[in-house]
């Protein structure tokens, strides 16, 4: 990758820079690189052999701040200073976070329920942006060092299911720690990329990427043809991970010490202690049947069976998002030739094992878990840098995007899953003569009804031209970057007006979030489609009526006294149906005032075409 060029005008050697791959992990984070002579991807390691860097940070009394291994051994003595799991923050707001306030041992600030989190330690405030970026910078730092070489550049991944907002956060905390981020890369698609798959172009094959970390868990199915990536299909759940074994295993223990729940939440480093020997017992019992230790003046005790039995609830429900992600997709286990395990936990033999059961497949876990997106991250970094230029790599879309219309209508622009980078865009027109400004709205999300969905943004299109209603044409046009991010363009074509946006939401959505709204959806599916028609048939209706009542005033003179009762009477009819009235009783309204006005609009019509004719020379 580090490629010698020669500066011909000057004669001095320049030295091409390097662009690093960061795995910024919830629970360790880690750099790797392409080694300059084998070309091979490597973590990079400190003298003592360790990669991995702990994603904690720790704010001393005296304004010092440390990061990684030594900021761990202050979880347990000043846990209120001592930060850990910040990626879980990212992009949230107080109201995402505050079901699960209590896992955190320090302050999540609450003051202001909508708007994005910060963290209290010692007299300041810190946002999660900020705390990420200590540990960017950090990173930096360490590789700088290794590497003997300064690093400005640097791809960063993100689990598939982090949002716009999480993935611009990502972005600004590389930026504040000096880094040029050139691409935010999916972790399932980087590891797919350090598992070789994909690097030969003849190559065809559908893989399940299984990622379970310490705190987030990700399953994603990607194909890979002629050297392209694309992915299928994702699924998972920010608040699953090796995290949820731990506290699983803290709350047997603490019935068997006999200490409650609330004793153990005002005693943080009892908690905090209790936490890390639950980790401890969790990774012995991957290759040991029982684990003891001393707690206090107290034993605890932990057996594989009970272990099994704690953490068999997760992993019921990482296979079940493995169903779902397969039927995204419309695969069956039978199409997927490769299972990738990544994460940590993934060393869990009752994880192996379900993971194949369900795939009916032995899976690949001969690359170390927990370094294999970071050797990922630098081989697309390498791809970047262009190196590699057989590759392209598409994501997807997790939820649907698009615009309210009339009536309070979801029109959707790009449909949940579409790949990424991806455009899509679609004409509308005004409703009313003259109208000089258009609103647009956009939503995220799977209901019919805009108001079931989530806003990401709004914005004006003005300075459109008078022109009759129906006449001009705005065309809509959605761009999602590589990165995920979103921009929206209107512009007016007959008059070239346009205006475009950044779609920078305020806060994310939670991974459950996501989830809860893809299943109203199909809960609401059947209600959803009534609404849908009622809103379309009232919507046709006003059109009729301000047309009919436009007809009218322009035309009055030449209908005859029964017409204009009648159209009238027909007219009054309709509007009365408008606000109680079911789709069948507008639609017939409809119908009746089409019935009444089709005689006369045609004779109207024809008298108009014979005008024309006679003034015409022939
Ligand atoms: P993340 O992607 O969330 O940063 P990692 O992939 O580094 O996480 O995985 C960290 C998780 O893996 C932690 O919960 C840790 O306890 C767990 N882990 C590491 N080694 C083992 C092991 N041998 N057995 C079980 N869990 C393990
Ligand atoms: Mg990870």
């Amino acid at each position: 990758m580090a490629k010698i060029g020669i500066n011909i005008a000057t004669g001095s050697i320049q030295q091409q820079e390097m662009i690093v791959g960061i795995d910024l992990g919830t629970t360790n984070s880690l750099v790797a690189v392409i080694h300059p002579d084998t070309k091979k991807p490597v973590v990079l390691k400190e003298f003592d052999g360790n990669s991995l860097v702990p994603s904690v940070i720790h704010f001393g009394e005296a304004g010092t701040v440390s990061v990684g291994e030594e900021a761990k051994k202050y979880l347990i003595i000043e846990p209120q200073n001592t930060i850990f799991s910040v990626k879980r923050l990212m992009g949230k707001s107080y109201n995402d976070v505050r079901n699960t306030s209590s896992f955190f041992t320090y302050k999540v600030i609450d003051d202001n329920t909508e708007s994005l989190v910060k963290v209290q330690a010692g007299e300041k405030f810190y946002s999660p942006v900020e705390l990420s970026s200590l540990i960017l910078k950090e990173l930096k730092t360490r590789a700088e060092h290794i590497l003997k070489t300064p690093v400005h550049k640097a791809v960063i991944t993100v689990p598939a299911y982090f949002n716009d907002s999480q993935r611009q956060a990502t972005r600004d905390a590389g930026k504040l720690a000096g880094l040029d981020v050139l691409r935010i890369v999916n972790e399932p698609t980087a590891a797919s990329l350090a598992y070789g798959f994909g690097l030969n172009k003849d190559e065809i094959k559908t893989i399940a990427v299984y990622d379970l970390g310490g705190g987030t868990f990700d399953i994603s199915v990607l194909r890979i043809a002629g050297g392209i990536f694309e992915v299928l299909s994702t699924n998972g759940d920010t608040y699953l991970g090796g995290d949820d074994f731990d506290s699983a295993i803290v709350k047997n223990w603490i019935s068997q010490i006999g200490v409650s729940e609330k004793e153990l939440s005002e005693n943080k480093n009892l908690s905090q202690e209790l936490r890390l020997l639950a980790e401890e017992a969790k990774i012995y019992l991957s290759s040991n049947d029982l684990f003891t230790a001393n707690v206090t003046d107290k034993q605890v005790q932990l057996s594989i069976t009970q272990f099994e039995n704690l953490i068999k609830p997760f992993v019921d429900k990482t296979i079940n998002c493995c169903k779902n992600a397969l039927s995204d997709a419309n695969l069956t286990v039978d199409n997927i030739d490769e299972i990738v395990m990544v994460g940590g936990s993934t060393r869990v033999p009752l994880v192996k094992k379900m993971v194949s059961e369900v795939f009916q497949k032995k899976v690949n876990d001969f690359l170390n878990p927990d370094e294999i997106v970071a050797l990922g991250a630098a081989i697309q970094a390498d791809i970047l840098a262009g190196n590699n230029k057989d590759l392209l790599l598409l994501d997807i879309t997790p939820l649907s995007l698009g615009i309210e219309t009339m009536g309070g209508l979801m029109d959707v622009l790009m449909a949940r899953n579409s790949k990424i980078p991806s455009k899509a865009s679609r004409q509308y027109t005004t409703q009313k003569d003259g109208q000089g400004s258009m609103r647009i709205a956009v939503y995220q999300g799977e209901r019919d009804l805009v108001k079931d969905n989530r806003k990401l943004a709004e914005f004006n299109l003005t300075g459109i031209p008078g022109m009759p209603a129906g006449l001009p044409k705005v065309e809509i046009t959605f761009l999602i970057n590589a990165d995920g991010i979103l921009q929206v363009k209107a512009k007016e074509l007959r008059s070239g007006v346009e205006q475009t946006i950044e779609v920078k939401p305020q806060y994310g959505l939670t991974d459950e979030e996501v989830e809860q709204m893809l299943l109203a959806s199909i809960t609401h599916a059947k209600e959803d489609i009534k609404i849908r028609a009622l809103v379309e048939a009232q919507t046709e209706a006003k059109i009729l009526l301000d047309t009919t009542a436009q007809f009218l005033q322009k035309n009055r003179s030449f209908l005859t006294s029964t017409e204009l009762a009648e159209t009238e009477m027909a007219m009054e009819e309709l509007n009365s149906l408008l606000p109680a009235g079911t789709k069948d009783s507008i639609h017939a309204g409809i119908e009746k005032l089409n019935e009444i006005s089709r005689p006369y609009a045609e004779r109207l019509m024809d008298e108009a075409v014979n005008k024309a004719m006679k003034g015409k020379v022939i």
